[in-house]
């Protein structure tokens, strides 16, 4: 079952004060009261008011819901079925999902126009430092010629005649149980219950036309895969007057060839030699934000991490930024030169074949201690 939107449910504007929402809620929350209100869906209608009430009342929640609407840009799509191989800002479209559905009501009665939704596929940068972009989307819109009426223009839609307006028609059906009454959609006006005598010669009758329009979406910095992002009213059309739809971006990040992301943080490996590791060194490690060094102490082992504070990724809700975590992977050497090979063998020599602790018994004796069976 589809939500229905937090200012629907308060009946008030997109762009309401504070003060409008309080009231309006003040309002219904009386209204639906389960100690005063007494019908079988005045619980479930109260707390729909509370819950958008709660939402719309906080600013941050409200910006939040704003931009992303009921999901949870944490939640997202679950991303698994965007194919790969989309060059630039390359889309695949799909229809709609929600919106419109439902059982049969009044036909002529104003119903918000269906959400749209649209894949964009993003490079790894564009993810996380976000874009201003434009997006070109067909969709439906309300004919200029007969102001989507399909009729026409100097003519009028009349009430249909088959089914007096309501788009149903009642069957009736005589069988050997006796008689049946069958509802079913008014094939004579398609379920409008309006029929066009003279159609309008742009939309073929229908009211709409279908146009690519652009679109500027501002992507925050910081969003990931599979996150979604609401931009309100960008749908479709409303139908009898209804509000448009909203449009829901939602977006396909492409992976990063040094770079691994997991949630704010950025995690990369970075190659060292086992001279660096054992003296110690100066290295450069590449950043999100540009190039950084990174002092590698004497004695680092394999696999260390090291954390860069403030070097990963924007939060997209703006709670600051993630880290960086490089861990050093020491390259032992496979190609040795004559000299290198006399060197080591000479270091060999004066370090023993095991490494001396200093204090401690060192790891290598233990092990071969244990092989001794002492
Ligand atoms: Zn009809
Ligand atoms: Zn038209």
């Amino acid at each position: 079952m589809s939500k229905r939107d937090y200012y629907e449910v308060l009946g008030v504007g997109k762009s309401a004060s504070k003060d409008e929402i309080k009231k309006a809620y003040r309002k219904l929350s009386k209204k639906y009261h389960p100690d005063i209100n007494k019908e079988k869906d005045a619980d479930e209608k109260f707390k729909e008011v509370k819950e958008a009430y709660e939402v719309l009342s906080d600013d941050q929640n409200r910006a939040h819901y704003d931009q992303f609407g009921h999901t949870d840009p944490n939640q997202g799509f679950g991303g698994g079925d965007f194919g790969g191989g989309f060059g630039g800002f390359e889309d695949i479209f799909n229809t709609f999902f929600g919106g419109g559905g439902g059982r049969r009501r009044d036909p002529n009665a104003p119903r918000q126009g269906a959400d749209l939704q649209y894949t964009m596929t993003l490079s790894f940068e564009e993810a996380v430092f976000g874009k201003e972009t434009n997006i070109e989307i067909p969709r439906e819109e309300t004919c200029n010629t007969c102001n989507g009426s399909g009729a026409k223009p100097g003519t009028k839609p009349e009430t249909c005649k088959h089914c007096h307006g309501t788009g149903q028609l009642n069957v009736e059906q005589n069988t050997p149980f006796g008689r049946i009454v069958n509802r079913r959609v008014c094939n004579h006006c398609n379920g409008t219950g309006k029929e066009i005598k003279d159609k309008c010669s742009t939309c073929r009758g229908t009211g709409k036309v279908t146009k690519r329009r652009k679109i500027n979406v501002k992507i925050p910095a910081g969003i990931d895969d599979g996150q979604q992002l609401r931009v309100s009213g960008q749908g479709e059309p409303g139908i009898n007057g209804g509000p448009a739809g909203d449009l829901y971006v939602v977006f396909h990040v492409r992976s990063h060839e040094f770079f691994e992301r997991d949630g704010d943080d950025i995690y990369c490996e970075m190659p060292i030699t086992f001279v660096q590791a054992a003296l110690g060194d100066e290295i450069e490690v590449p950043t999100l934000h540009g190039k950084i060094k990174l002092k590698i102490p004497s004695g680092t082992q394999t696999g260390t991490r090291f954390r860069l504070k403030g070097k990963g990724v924007p939060n997209v809700r703006g709670y600051g930024t993630g880290d960086q975590h490089v861990v050093v992977r020491i390259v032992t050497p496979t190609k040795l030169s004559e000299k290198q090979k006399q060197l080591l063998n000479e270091f060999a020599e004066v370090s023993g074949t095991v490494p001396q602790g200093e204090h401690e018994e060192s790891f290598f004796e233990k092990v071969k201690r244990a092989f001794k069976g002492e």
